[in-house]
């Protein structure tokens, strides 16, 4: 294995599972909140099986064009430049959209052709259609929001990937984490924990989305660094949740109880 391998802890059948999707060239989609591990899995895969990896961001305005490349001018001369997905498509690279639902449904109707035998990119603007590299593969990720704010997938696309949910790990499992991305004590660790759970079981706040494993590792990173424990939970864990004063005061009362 490759030296600088992300560090990934597995937490199911995931890694089995992608390994086979990838020799198939199945669209691989992960679902589930945000921080979660999504896109640290992909990178660990991808290092792992020695592809490059691609990942876009998408939001509103990401649209077909985005991914498959334009024609920008250059002193007198117009070029056409590939998009990261005709880079991809090319090369045989691995590409992740993250939070593809996000993304101008112009994107979907793109990437059908390259989701089923075909596997196939056209390129409108210069009238060609690419075969797709034996190696490229494209995986996406999807956050299913079930509280407000989130974009739905449409079944006909998501019906063209391979899916596995991402959730928060196990608490032994997430305190294997901490620790091991911040360089915090075990006891720290398992506290922080403690507190995620606590918050995440507080459905009755209404939160819009509640402590990823992200916002705990930062919390922890904070505490490494030697920012004092309360302190690093008030402002790596609770403010970025929310906005509402009293829940703010609520929050941060129970988890100085904890810490
Ligand atoms: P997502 O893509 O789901 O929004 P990320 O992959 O960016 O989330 O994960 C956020 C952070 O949580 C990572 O940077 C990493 O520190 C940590 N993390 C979450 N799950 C794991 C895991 N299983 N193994 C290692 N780190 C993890």
């Amino acid at each position: 294995m490759e030296p600088n391998i992300p560090y990934y802890k597995p937490l199911g059948k995931e890694i089995e599972v992608f390994t086979h999707a990838y020799s198939n060239k199945i669209p691989f989609l992960l679902k589930g909140p945000t921080g979660t591990g999504k896109s640290r899995f992909i990178d660990y895969m991808a290092h792992s099986l020695d592809r490059k990896l691609i990942t876009v961001a998408c939001h509103e305005e990401t649209s077909a064009t985005d991914l498959i490349g334009r024609y920008i001018l250059k002193g007198a001369e117009t070029v056409w430049t590939d998009g990261p997905l005709t880079t991809a498509v090319k090369e045989g690279c691995i590409l992740y959209l993250d939070e593809i639902a996000e993304a101008r449904p112009d994107v979907m109707v793109a990437i059908h052709p390259l989701t089923d035998h075909r596997r196939e990119l056209y390129i409108d603007k210069l009238g060609q259609s690419l075969k797709a590299h034996p190696d490229f593969m494209l995986v996406a990720s999807f956050n299913p929001g079930y509280q407000r704010g989130f974009k739905e997938m449409k079944p006909s696309t998501r019906q063209r990937f391979t899916a596995m949910g991402f959730s928060y790990p196990p608490p032994q499992d997430e305190a294997d984490i901490l620790s091991n991305e911040s360089g915090v004590d075990a006891d720290t660790a398992k506290k922080l924990v403690a507190i995620g759970n606590k918050i995440r079981n507080l459905t009755e706040l209404g939160l819009t989305e509640t402590v990823s494993t992200r916002l705990l590792v930062d919390a922890a990173k904070l505490i490494h660094s030697g920012l004092p424990k309360r302190l690093s939970v008030h402002v790596g864990v609770v403010e970025p949740l929310t906005d509402d004063p009293d829940i703010i005061t609520s929050l941060k009362d129970l988890s100085d109880l904890m810490i």
